[in-house]
């Protein structure tokens, strides 16, 4: 029943076009892509091919200006361990958050004051959360460089890197494998984070995962044929959403300006978002309480947090994330289960509280 499946922003399967792409390199084309040898020389032809089909993607001037890595989590921590003067939005993913604060890194405050031309000022394109839509490029004046976390954006809303300095990237937000990401880096590379071997160039050391980087290829080159009709779909789908809960009393939708149709955040007053989590996932019905990452933390979001939100807000918010499986069929079932779970679960409190 993956038509049930709402959490397409914590992660979605893997196309079956790109598994079939990525069989042969587990099997009878093994090689190490850096062995000179016919073996080594059939991988890197490989990962050449995906280098070039993720550059076209995102409409990168070279295919040199991709360093693989292993997700959105290393390409982050690998900008943040290579810039000692970098600031952050406090909207951004825990992978560059948490390492911020854990690194002593600046986080500004939620209105973008003070930025203070750091060597690299960080703001993702599309908030994990909320859905919420920013282009750093607004701040280009105000950093030596910036960088977009276009992990949610990517293959999903239209995105180039033109005009960015540094952008990080995961493949299995768009239908490939997971374990495998990159990092754009126009010019400079940040300082090598694992050193070793002179794989990518000498800025990232460890055997190349070719069957994960041939995947993500695969998918760049699906992504870029059907971005603009799963976009499409993915609003009819909100839309469809959005409509069947307006019954619903005292309920808000959290978002910004501009929010990915891909991510539908909202909350209701007088419930507990892991409740509704909880409560949808018996009936079938995957969807998030918040990021997946820290989904399992009682912590509040503070990404919720750093909105301004009232902890009311905070506390009953369910991210609800589309994806290529959802049918309006399947949104009409969650509406309707969505519905009574609010109600249950609002019944339930108020005769907790008598
Ligand atoms: N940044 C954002 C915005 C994300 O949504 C995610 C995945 N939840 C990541 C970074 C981390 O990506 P990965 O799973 O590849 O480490």
């Amino acid at each position: 029943m993956t038509d049930r499946y709402f959490d397409n922003a914590a992660t979605t399967p893997v196309d079956p076009r790109v598994l079939e792409e990525m069989l042969p390199f587990f099997k009878d084309d093994f090689g190490n892509a850096n062995s000179i040898h016919s073996f080594g020389r059939q991988a890197m032809g490989a990962v050449d091919l995906a280098r070039q089909r993720v550059a076209d993607l995102i409409e990168a001037e070279d295919p040199s200006q991709i360093f693989f890595t292993s997700g959105a989590t290393e390409a982050n921590n690998w900008l943040l361990r290579g810039f000692k003067d970098i600031a952050i939005s406090p909207y951004e993913h825990s992978s560059l958050f948490e390492a911020a604060k854990h690194l002593g890194k600046r986080v500004l405050t939620p209105d973008f004051k003070s930025i203070g031309n750091p060597e690299v000022l960080s703001v993702m394109t599309v908030n994990n959360e909320t859905g919420q839509v920013w282009d750093v490029r607004e701040w280009s004046g105000q950093a030596a460089a910036i960088h977009a976390d276009a992990t949610q954006a990517l293959g999903k809303i239209p995105f180039s890197v033109a005009g960015l300095d540094y952008a990080s990237f995961s493949a299995h937000k768009l239908y490939g494998p997971k374990g495998i990401g990159a990092l754009y880096a126009k010019e400079n590379p940040p300082e090598p984070f694992l050193l070793g071997g002179e794989q990518e160039s000498g800025y990232r050391a460890g055997t190349l995962n070719v069957p994960g980087i041939v995947g993500f290829g695969a998918a760049a080159a699906i992504a870029l044929d059907e971005r603009e009709q799963n976009e499409q779909m993915a609003a009819s789908l909100r839309a469809e959403l959005l409509d069947k809960l307006a019954p619903i009393s005292e309920k808000n939708v959290i978002g910004g300006a501009k929010t990915s149709p891909f991510i539908l955040s909202i909350s209701f007053a007088g419930v507990e978002g892991e409740s509704l989590v909880v409560e949808l996932d018996r009936a079938g019905y995957a969807v998030s309480s918040g990021a997946a990452c820290s989904s399992r933390s009682t912590e509040p979001s503070h990404v919720l947090l750093a909105m301004g939100l009232e902890e009311i807000w905070v506390r009953g918010t369910v991210r609800i994330s589309f994806g290529r499986m959802n049918t309006f069929e399947s949104v009409n079932g969650l509406a309707r289960t969505l519905t009574q779970s609010v109600e249950k679960l609002r019944t339930m409190s108020r005769r907790l509280a008598k």
